[in-house]
């Protein structure tokens, strides 16, 4: 039975690429594998933030997680900043990295282009992310590209340590989530939707009225085209509407295109399934955010789980280090 991890960095509004991508997948690996779910509230803080956005998202995250089924009897759920191990973990692993590999980063380097001042964090969150990782004995970490050079990190990280001080840290692999499907921006279609990036018109939030949704779609960027064909390459904004109409419905993209013959009848195909598949998580959001003593008390009690293995395995990398008798 693999070990899983998922994290949630409350960075912006969640949206239908994390839903397909990393929410879904939750749900559907928590009835069978040992699955950790946690919002990195502490990944938020390395690039210029503002204190109550921060607070009031990893909140929001939270509710929707649980509104989008991830279960607490089922999986390990927890907010990253309650379980103070990962930051211990995060020093001692510093300790076993390099300099230059924590340089050599790629969005260490992409995000830093794009700045002036940049956090001393923005440099080790990929070590804290390591600490995220091996705490849990994850084998198996589903993210998209844009991640897997971190994974990568935490891999080399772990090997290092265990061949150095004993084995101590399972060696985590990076995996494709399930559904390989990757949703792009709906305004500029040969970018992923994100969080950070996209703009209003260019994603499809979870918690977006209906109405809100609907526009959206109809806004979408397609091509100067009419037909409605399944091409990436030379269609990449009608491709992602039928990759969101396949996803939404669980059929084939390529036999979708069949179905229709006008982009505004696949529009507003594509609409009524965001709407109606996002409908249900939207409703239990609602009555959840009503419930805060059950959120705080969901919360706590996953802090509590985490930091007894949490703790666990720092202990053994500490007495591993020499900080602690063996
Ligand atoms: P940011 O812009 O801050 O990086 P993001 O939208 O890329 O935000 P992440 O927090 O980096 O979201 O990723 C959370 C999870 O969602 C990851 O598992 C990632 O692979 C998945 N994910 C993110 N964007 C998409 C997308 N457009 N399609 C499919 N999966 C996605
Ligand atoms: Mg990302």
């Amino acid at each position: 039975m693999p070990r899983r991890l998922t994290g949630f960095t409350p960075s912006g509004e969640l949206h239908l690429g994390n839903y397909f991508g990393a929410i879904q997948p939750i749900i559907t690996s928590q009835a069978t594998a040992d699955t950790v779910v946690f919002v990195s509230d502490l990944h938020a803080l390395t690039l210029e933030h503002d204190r109550a956005e921060v607070r009031r998202r990893t909140l929001e995250f939270v509710v929707l997680l649980l509104a989008a089924g991830a279960d607490p009897d089922k999986c390990l759920f927890l907010v990253q900043s309650h379980v103070p191990e990962h930051t211990e973990l995060h020093y001692l692993l510093e300790c076993v990295t390099g300099y230059g590999e924590a340089q050599r980063m790629i969005q260490f380097k992409e995000k830093t282009a794009r700045q002036q001042q940049v956090r001393v964090s923005l440099l080790t969150y990929p070590i804290l992310m390591a600490a995220d990782i091996l705490l849990y004995d994850t084998d198996e970490v589903p993210v998209g590209v844009d991640q897997r050079q971190h994974v990568e990190l935490a891999r080399d990280v772990a090997l290092r340590f265990n061949a150095r001080y004993g084995p101590t840290f399972t060696v985590p692999r990076a995996v494709n989530p399930p559904m390989a499907a990757r949703i792009m921006d709906l305004a500029s279609p040969t970018g992923k939707m994100s969080k950070s990036t996209s703009s209003a018109a260019g994603a499809l939030r979870l918690l977006d009225e209906p109405e809100v949704l609907r526009r959206t779609v109809m806004r979408a960027v397609t091509d100067a085209g009419t037909d409605v064909v399944y091409d990436a390459e030379r269609s990449p904004g009608v491709a992602n509407l039928l990759t969101i109409l396949a996803a939404c419905t669980g059929q084939e993209p390529t036999r979708l295109a069949q179905e229709f013959h006008r982009y505004s009848e696949l529009k507003q195909a594509v609409a009524d399934a965001v709407i109606a598949t996002l409908a249900p998580v939207q409703r239990r959001y609602l009555e959840l955010a009503d419930e805060p003593a059950y959120i705080q008390s969901v919360v706590r009690a996953g802090a509590a789980r985490a930091r007894e293995r949490a703790g666990e395995k720092v202990r053994v990398a500490k007495s591993a280090l020499g900080l602690l008798p063996a």
